[in-house]
């Protein structure tokens, strides 16, 4: 059997990452010749702007995108098209990454990811999270060529994303639960104990880092090496298994349902884990708690938390959502009694802190 993997040449996560780009790709051996960079017209711009000049690309280069759209993609594949660009470089959170990996597979170049938020996996992943006619779906995308983080750029994030980036990650232990759970009960064909081993020590170096001071330079270089690991696990698995089981369905069924919230990927995700955790194995739910808890977490979450109803709702929807992602939410009935206490316990426990 042969397997082809795509990873990243090379990651540097580092201060003053963006005025050194161009050592950095150097370094590398990576000559960008006619790049564009995608990115949004808010602070990432800043950013842009500094890489921009560095590598001396001129503004008419840059495309500014505003939602994770089908229609962005397009409109971004064009214009790379238009300028027989060798590379799309994107810079931002979510959507300039996310665009920017699914043009760039379907146009066949080559990306460069530049995260300038820690708040999910997505920043080296070969899924990218697009809305098709209304609905938000999971493509294949491409792996970056390489990754850049600029330590400084993530210093000046606020708090919730880098406890979102916490969640994500942490929800890993979830996730492959829910993997090994359908594969040994023949709902998936395909499991890996290799990309098992990273996503779970991703997850695990996060989880268990002492120091809870989530500004450390130390824990910034942990934090984006486990959200980078966890995205080489998927490309390694084939699939974002490794990092998206029930706890992953319900931050879908919440955006389904309630396709105007505000929260985080890693806030929604969050919850999902601490209830379905709580479900399936409280010695899990403690240890995620307790977790969520040292990292001060927790006063986040009561915002989700708040709705009792939604949150019940989204639980409720976890269950039936994806037909073939087969995950512990499938193994129980359905009581609406019982999973009202779960949300009831759960918002208990957050709110006691
Ligand atoms: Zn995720």
């Amino acid at each position: 059997m042969y397997n082809s993997i795509d990873v990243p040449l090379f990651i540097t996560i580092e201060k003053e990452a963006l005025f050194n780009v161009k050592r950095i790709l150097e370094k590398a051996n990576l000559f960008i010749n006619n790049p564009v960079i995608v990115t949004d017209k808010g602070k990432s711009y800043d950013y842009a702007k500094i890489v921009g000049k560095r590598l001396k690309i001129k503004n008419d280069r840059f495309i500014f995108v505003s939602d994770n759209t089908y229609e962005e993609v397009k409109r971004v594949e064009r214009f790379a098209r238009s300028l027989k660009s060798d590379f799309i470089i994107g810079i931002g959170g979510g959507k300039s990454l996310d665009i920017g990996k699914f043009a760039c597979y379907r146009y066949g170049g080559y990306f460069l990811s530049i995260p300038t938020l820690p708040s999910h996996d997505g920043i080296a992943s070969p899924v990218a999270s697009i809305m098709i006619d209304g609905k938000r779906m999971s493509v294949g995308a491409s792996m970056p060529v390489g990754i850049i983080v600029d330590i400084d750029v993530i210093k000046s994030a606020p708090k919730r994303f880098l406890y979102s980036g916490i969640m994500d990650i942490v929800s890993n232990i979830s996730a492959i639960n829910d993997w090994e759970l359908a594969y040994r009960k023949g709902y998936e064909i395909k499991y890996n104990g290799f990309s098992k081993a990273i996503a779970f020590s991703a997850a695990e170096s996060v989880l268990n880092y002492e120091d809870k001071n989530i500004y450390k330079e130390e824990f910034i270089k942990i934090l984006l090496n486990s959200l980078v690991l966890s995205g080489i696990a998927m490309e390694i698995a084939g699939s974002s298994r490794p990092a998206s089981g029930a706890e992953h369905n319900f931050s879908h069924a919440y955006d389904l349902l309630y396709p105007d919230n505000q929260f985080l990927h890693g806030e929604k995700v969050g919850a999902g884990h601490l209830l379905v955790s709580f479900l399936r194995d409280k010695n899990e739910y403690k240890k995620i708690f307790s977790c969520f808890k040292s990292f001060e977490i927790l006063e986040e979450l009561k915002n989700i938390f708040h709705d009792e109803d939604k949150i019940f709702e989204s639980l409720k929807k976890a269950k039936d959502l994806r037909k073939d992602r087969y995950s512990f939410l499938n193994e129980i009935p359905f009581d609406e009694r019982i999973f009202r206490s779960v949300v009831k316990k759960v918002k208990k426990d957050i709110f006691s802190f």
